[in-house]
C-alpha cells in the first residue's frame, strides 16, 4: 500500500490519550472509574447560549460566512481584549476559529517554515509538540516548571528559532506567569526577532482575576498571536470556538489558510459566542468559584497524603501536586487499585515528572469520593 506521511505517522500518541484507553478497558469491564483526568469541565452550556444557536440556525445562519469570523463577534472580541489585556486591537486583526487547538494550528501554519525550530514550554500542553511537527516545524522543549529560566531560554535560541509558545495559566501546573518573566521573554524576542505565541484558554479561570498579558506589554502586541477560546470560560468545549488575535498585517495569511482548510466556523456557532460573551459576568464568576473550592478541598485532602505536596493553584481547574515516587507508577496504582484516573506529570513532558495532574472537573460527590479512595490507597510503598 502506498505511506501515509511521515508527518503525522511519525507523532506520538499522546501519554493522556494512554491513559484515557486505559480507563476505557476499565470501564468497560464493568468498573466505575472516577476521573479526574479531563480538561473538560462538568458543566452544561447555558440554555441562553444554546437558545441563540437555535435562533440564528431558524433565521437562516446556515451558509457559508466570512472566513475572519462575524464582525459582531470580531467586535466583541476587540472588547473583550481591551477589557481583560489593555491591548487594543482593529476587528480586521481578530480571526474566529474553531476552538483554541485550530488557532494554534492556523498560526503555526501561518509562520512556521520547513525546520523552523518553535520553542515549547515543558511540562506543558500536549498538543504544542505535534501541531509544531504538523506545520513542518522542529519543537523545541524549554523546561519551565517553576519559573522560566531566562539564561535556559537564550541558549535555546537559535537563527532557526521562528517563535516562543507560553502558556499562561499554565496547563498543568496551573501557574500564572508573572509579568517580570513576560517581559524577559519580550526582551529576548525582541533581540532576536521572532513571533510569541501566547495560549491564554485559561486566562477568564484566575482566582484573583490579576492577569499581566503578552500583549498588554508595550511593543508586544506587535510581535504576539493570541490564541483563546470559549471551551473552558463557557463549559463549551463540544462547540470547537475559538480566535486569533493577530499582529497588524498577520491576519492575511491566516485568512488564507482558514479559506482553504476550514472556510469558516459556522455563524449559529459564533452566534452562541456572542451571546456567551455577553452574558461573561452573569456566568463566568460562578464557575471560577465553584473550581476554586474544589481546588482548595482537594489540595487540602492531598496535602495530608504523607509523601504529596501539593501547593495551592493560582488559576483553572487543576492540580500538580509533587509526589515522593514515579509519577507513572503512581497514576497506574490508584487506577488499578482504587478506579481513580489522574495524569501522571511526565505525560506532559520530562520536566513533569515526580508530578501529577488533576482535574477538579467532575462533580462535588465524585470529587469526594476520589479523594477518600486517594486517601486509602496512599502512594505505593517501596
Ligand atoms: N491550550 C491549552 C493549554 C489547553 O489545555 C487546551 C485544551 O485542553 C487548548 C489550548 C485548546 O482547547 P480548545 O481547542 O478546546 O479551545
Amino acid at each position: 500500500a502506498p505511506q501515509l506521511s511521515a508527518r503525522v505517522s511519525s507523532l506520538k500518541p499522546s501519554a493522556t490519550v494512554e491513559l484515557t484507553e486505559r480507563v476505557r478497558v476499565a470501564r468497560a469491564s464493568g468498573r466505575k472509574i472516577l476521573g479526574l483526568s479531563s480538561g473538560d469541565p462538568n458543566i452544561d452550556t447555558d440554555p441562553r447560549i444554546i437558545e441563540a444557536a437555535t435562533r440564528a440556525m431558524h433565521d437562516g445562519d446556515t451558509h457559508y460566512g466570512p472566513s475572519a469570523g462575524s464582525l459582531a463577534l470580531r467586535d466583541a472580541i476587540v472588547e473583550r481584549e481591551s477589557r481583560l489585556s489593555g491591548a487594543t486591537y482593529d476587528p480586521a486583526d481578530i480571526i474566529v476559529t474553531p476552538g483554541g487547538k485550530f488557532a494554534l494550528m492556523a498560526a503555526l501554519m501561518a509562520m512556521v517554515d520547513a525546520d523552523d525550530e518553535v520553542i515549547v514550554p515543558v511540562p506543558g500542553w500536549v498538543s504544542y509538540g505535534p501541531c509544531v511537527r504538523m506545520c513542518g516545524g522542529r519543537p523545541v522543549p524549554l523546561a519551565m516548571l517553576d519559573t522560566i529560566d531566562v539564561e535556559a531560554l537564550a541558549r535555546a535560541i537559535t537563527p532557526r528559532t521562528k517563535a516562543i509558545i507560553l502558556n499562561s495559566p499554565v496547563n498543568p501546573t496551573a501557574r500564572v506567569l508573572p509579568e517580570a518573566e513576560l517581559r524577559q521573554v519580550a526582551e529576548l524576542a525582541r533581540k532576536h526577532g521572532f513571533w510569541i505565541i501566547f495560549d491564554q484558554v485559561y486566562r477568564d479561570l484566575i482566582h484573583d482575576g490579576t492577569f499581566p498579558s503578552m500583549q498588554g506589554i508595550e511593543g508586544m502586541r506587535e510581535r504576539t498571536f493570541v490564541v483563546d477560546s470559549m471551551s473552558k470560560t463557557f463549559g463549551m468545549t463540544g462547540w470547537r470556538l475559538g480566535y486569533l488575535a493577530l499582529p497588524p498585517g498577520a491576519s492575511k495569511a491566516v485568512v488564507k489558510f482558514i479559506q482553504h482548510s476550514i472556510y469558516c466556523v459556522p455563524g449559529f456557532i459564533q452566534a452562541a459566542g456572542l451571546e456567551a460573551l455577553r452574558l461573561y459576568d452573569q456566568i463566568v464568576p460562578g464557575y471560577r468559584a465553584t473550581f476554586e473550592a474544589r481546588q482548595k478541598r482537594t489540595a487540602a485532602r492531598l496535602n495530608g497524603i504523607e509523601g504529596i505536596s501539593c501547593p495551592l493553584p493560582e488559576a483553572t481547574f487543576y492540580l500538580f501536586p509533587a509526589i515522593a515516587g514515579d509519577d507513572i507508577e503512581i497514576a497506574r496504582h490508584w487506577l488499578d487499585t482504587v478506579d481513580v484516573a489522574v495524569l501522571p506529570g511526565s505525560s506532559f513532558g520530562e520536566a513533569g515528572a515526580g508530578h501529577l495532574r488533576l482535574s477538579v472537573t467532575c462533580s462535588d460527590a465524585d470529587l469526594d469520593e476520589a479523594l477518600a479512595r486517594i486517601e486509602q490507597a496512599g502512594l505505593p510503598s517501596k
